[in-house]
């Protein structure tokens, strides 16, 4: 069992759990990013296990009638031992998740794994995707000087596609170093994609400066998009923001909670803050 204060930001250990999370999600109008915890394995068991149970949840999802979808780490799912064991693992989960009518994102992990990400990603999404109906989607990170290339490479390319700020420490020689710039290049790819992508936008943030960004230019081209959110973070602001616009949140589950766990509450002084209080008890 997950314990108090974890369980904020962890649905659960099991899938059942996970789904229960987001029954109530769903009953106040926000979908939900199902990700079984999981990376950097170097043995291909774990990696079997990990695929074959994102397989079993996209059939539970299914059964279920929830408004869910997956999001999977490459090293999940086999990068860290080849692209090739990566690239076969997830075609498996994506053909699974089509079956059942179910969307799978893929993370985005750190630049050492762009290039991959974004191949497979594409290959997947152009089989399995059209215009009309996108079955995949990636993230992309504003911190990395190369996005702003990578983003006009997949404005053609049928899936959606996650903006974050990037949650790797990265060197200087790829990525850009200060939170404000960083800050100006999301708002400057938002600018890019509300313009020229056809939807599928997904505005992965907390931030209000970027989310109020997106909302802005959301108003000025018509283009479709949706606001992602971690669970346990500004979840008002995400029950608010569902009222008017597509909100989903990001619902973590699994055995393996201990370490997202222990970053969620080390990386903001709000989430060390609320941890200490409730160990404190007031
Ligand atoms: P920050 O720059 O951290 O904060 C800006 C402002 O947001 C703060 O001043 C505050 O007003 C508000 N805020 C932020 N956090 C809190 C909080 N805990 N409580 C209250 N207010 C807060 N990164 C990757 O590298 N790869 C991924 O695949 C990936 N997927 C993600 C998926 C989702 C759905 C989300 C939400 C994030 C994901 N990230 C991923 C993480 C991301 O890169 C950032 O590290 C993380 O979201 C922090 O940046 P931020 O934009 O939320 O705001």
């Amino acid at each position: 069992m997950i314990p108090p204060i974890a369980d904020r930001f962890v649905a659960g250990e099991s899938p059942a759990e996970a789904l229960d999370h987001v029954r109530q999600l769903n009953g106040q109008h926000v979908k939900a990013i199902v990700n079984l915890l999981g990376e950097h394995y170097d043995d291909r068991s774990s990696v079997r296990a990990d695929a074959a149970a994102y397989r079993a949840l996209v059939g539970d999802i299914s059964k279920s009638g929830l408004d869910a979808c997956l999001s999977v780490k490459p090293s999940q799912l086999g990068l860290d031992l080849g692209e090739d064991v990566f690239r076969e693992e997830l075609a498996a989960v994506v053909d699974a998740a089509a079956d059942h009518d179910v969307f799978v994102w893929i993370d985005m992990e750190d630049h050492t794994t762009t290039d991959a990400t974004l191949d497979a990603f594409e290959a997947l999404a152009r089989e399995y995707g059209d215009d009309d109906q996108y079955r995949v989607g990636v993230c992309v990170q504003a911190n990395l000087r190369r996005t702003r290339d990578d983003v006009e490479r997949l404005a053609d390319v049928p899936g959606k596609v996650r903006f974050v700020k990037g949650a790797y420490d990265e060197p200087a020689a790829v990525a850009y170093q200060q939170s404000a710039r960083v800050d100006q290049e999301y708002k400057s790819l938002l600018e890019y994609v509300f313009e020229r992508y056809d939807g599928g936008i997904g505005v992965g943030s907390h931030d209000p400066a970027m989310i109020d960004h997106a909302i802005a230019l959301h108003d000025e081209h018509g283009t479709d998009f949706e606001i992602q959110m971690l669970m346990g973070v500004r979840e008002t602001a995400q029950f608010d923001l569902a009222e008017s616009y597509p909100v989903y949140q990001y619902v973590p589950f699994g055995d393996r909670w201990k370490s997202y766990f222990y970053r969620r509450m080390t990386e903001r002084k709000e989430n060390l803050r609320f941890g200490l209080r409730a160990i404190l008890g007031r």
